[in-house]
């Protein structure tokens, strides 16, 4: 454990833990214990976590048939969330993306892990984090199992994993020429939100779209014998698009008007290219067409349809009047 002593200023803490030499001070080990120790504690047992935060490691016991999916997020201030959003937002946007990935692999989430790092012990912002924690742990019924907690910059790393039936989890390489390409929900109104976050004019609908993005699991876990392919859009729809391209070795033909968006005019490229959507783009064989159908309808969710893969390597786009326009880049780090 590295030695990290933080001043303490409410009574609470004075009389919950020791003081070390007459000097207010929370360690490492106080402070896990207060924010992190028990969230999601209700659902350990169902989720098979024998050994649960306190030790070394946490000790899963996986369900039989099944194969774990596990992946990890970073999220960094003014780069995935804004510094000044909410605590509480900023804690369930970061596990909400982290999940993303498991819901663009078909997969059910089991639990998370958090590696945090803070520039300064504030009580206030870490019991606002711990409710956003809380609030989608006991959403998608899934424990925050370990992690780690040092002082640095703002910088919030989540590993999540989760479960799918051994053999079925989707993947980006499996999109065959022929197959149709569908997007759930609607693109293009995340960023929009963050634009007005940035405003500060930010409406109730923008909450869910920027700073709580729902994960598609509802129809991703329909998908595993329907989709070929599937990816999360996170750095933009076009960008996303070419990644399965680039790995079934195929290209795609979108039609511009087709792409749902959550205004009634239609987006740019540039605007439908932006990211943050989290959801899901997949591609399946024709003869599913109806069983989409019908999955969009249960889980009350669009799945539209948006072009098609062919034999090409790369993603060309339609303008209504059949013009051929070219994706812009979408969200680069580097
Ligand atoms: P070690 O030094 O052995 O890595 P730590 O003191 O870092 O142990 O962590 C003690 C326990 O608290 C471990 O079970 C670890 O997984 C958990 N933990 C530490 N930080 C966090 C955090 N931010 N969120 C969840 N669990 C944490
Ligand atoms: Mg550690």
């Amino acid at each position: 454990m590295e030695a990290w002593e933080l001043p303490v200023y409410s009574n609470l803490y004075l009389s919950k833990f020791n003081l070390v030499k007459g000097v207010k001070t929370l360690n490492e080990h106080q402070l896990i214990q207060e924010y992190f120790s028990e969230i999601g504690s209700a659902f350990l047992v169902e989720q098979g976590i024998r050994v649960p935060i306190g030790d070394d490691a946490a000790v899963i016991s996986s369900p039989k048939g099944k194969e774990s999916v596990i992946s990890v997020d970073t999220s960094i201030g003014g780069v995935h969330f804004l510094e000044s959003m909410h605590a509480s937002d900023i804690a369930y946007r970061s596990v909400s993306v982290a999940l993303s990935d498991l819901a663009a692999c078909g997969a059910t989430p089991a639990w998370f892990t958090l590696a945090l790092s803070l520039k300064k012990y504030d009580p206030k912002w870490l019991s606002d984090f711990k409710k956003g924690l809380e609030d989608i742990s006991a959403e998608l019924k899934i424990p925050l199992i370990g992690g780690d907690t040092t002082k640095g910059n703002l910088s919030i790393t989540v590993q999540v994993g989760g479960y799918v039936e051994a053999g079925k989890a989707l993947t980006r390489e499996g999109a065959r020429i022929g197959d149709v390409i569908y997007v759930t929900g609607c693109i293009g109104a995340a960023s929009s939100a963050l634009d007005n976050l940035r405003g500060g004019n930010l409406t109730r609908l923008d909450k869910n779209r920027y700073l709580r993005p729902k994960i598609r699991f509802e129809v991703s876990s329909k998908l595993l014998d329907i989709a070929s392919s599937a990816i999360d859009i996170s750095d933009g729809l076009f960008q996303d698009l070419d990644h399965i391209c680039k790995a079934s070795k195929v290209g795609a033909v979108i039609c511009l008007e087709k792409i749902p968006t959550f205004l009634s005019n239609s987006l740019t490229i540039d605007e439908i290219n932006r990211g943050d959507d989290y959801e899901i783009l997949f591609t399946s064989d024709k003869s599913k067409r109806e069983k989409i159908k019908r999955i969009a309808k249960e889980e009350n969710i669009p799945i539209c349809e948006i072009g098609s893969i062919n034999e090409g390597d790369e993603v060309d786009i339609f303008s209504p009047d059949g013009v051929f326009l070219k994706a812009s880049s979408g969200y680069q780090h580097f």
